[in-house]
């Protein structure tokens, strides 16, 4: 089986190439579709976290294979490359310079926050560092994103991969509090170059929010402050409804 492989559905809308370290996150969001899109139980995905098997091996043999590929790689979509236990083991760091070799170029996205600040000694032109920003109040991203880093970190991550000449992009998906993203989108536009909107899929929550306000809202203020982004089908579909 490929370790680097072509997401399929909402995840191609992120990356034409990607390639899963770990198996399971320990940050454990309560949101986190990753188990049912692996067949785990949530338990055990968010609690025995240990990297693929053969995973360096693997990727290498892909990589080899893509070597030039003008695609990034995204690190990772059914977990995060930046576990607690990477500080440890190093996989992702191994990967990226692994990649590096063959020609292809990388794409984090992570909720690690500063724990991926170490490696960006490794990223070049044509990398990208990503991070998912949900929420400024920490308390929600708690009872969110129970093991995640803080908003604060992840800020902290993405202005330092900014500041060193990094590619940057935030992930405003899922949106929670709406009003929180796009106060999200103020206070960080200066750093980080692109911005991705989605909604909120599979939980009832989403029900409540008015997404093709939250949409006009969101592409008008990015407008407004001339930044690049890109608006999710699951989002635009809302707003061409309401048009
Ligand atoms: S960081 Fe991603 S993979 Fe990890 S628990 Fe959260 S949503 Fe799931």
């Amino acid at each position: 089986m490929s370790v680097i492989y072509e997401p399929r559905g909402r995840a191609r809308e992120y990356a034409a190439l990607a390639a899963n370290l770990y198996a399971g996150c320990e940050h454990g969001c309560v949101y986190c579709y990753a188990p049912s899109a692996v067949r785990r139980a949530r338990d055990d995905f968010h609690g025995a976290v240990k990297p693929r098997k053969n995973i360096l091996a693997g990727l290498e043999k892909d990589a080899e294979r893509l070597a030039g590929s003008k695609d990034r790689v995204l690190l990772s979509f059914t977990t995060d490359p930046y576990q607690p236990i990477e500080e440890e083991l190093g996989i992702t760091r191994e990967a990226i310079k692994i990649l590096r070799k063959h020609g292809l170029h990388v794409e984090i996205l992570t909720k690690g926050g500063t724990r991926a600040a170490r490696d960006f000694d490794l990223l070049m032109p044509g990398d990208a560092f990503a991070t998912t920003l949900t929420f400024l109040d920490e308390d929600m991203s708690r009872e969110w994103e129970p093991n995640a880093a803080l908003p604060g970190d992840r800020i902290k991550a993405i202005k330092q991969a900014h500041g060193m000449g990094i590619a940057t992009w935030a992930s405003l998906e899922p949106v929670i509090d709406p009003e929180q993203s796009l106060e999200i989108i103020r206070q960080t536009h200066s750093y980080v170059d692109r911005f991705k909107v989605g909604t909120l899929n599979h939980h009832p929550l989403s029900k409540t929010i008015d997404w093709s306000s939250f949409g006009y809202e969101a592409r008008e203020l990015l407008e407004e402050l001339g930044k690049d982004y890109y608006i999710k089908d699951d989002l635009r579909a809302y707003m061409q409804c309401s048009a």
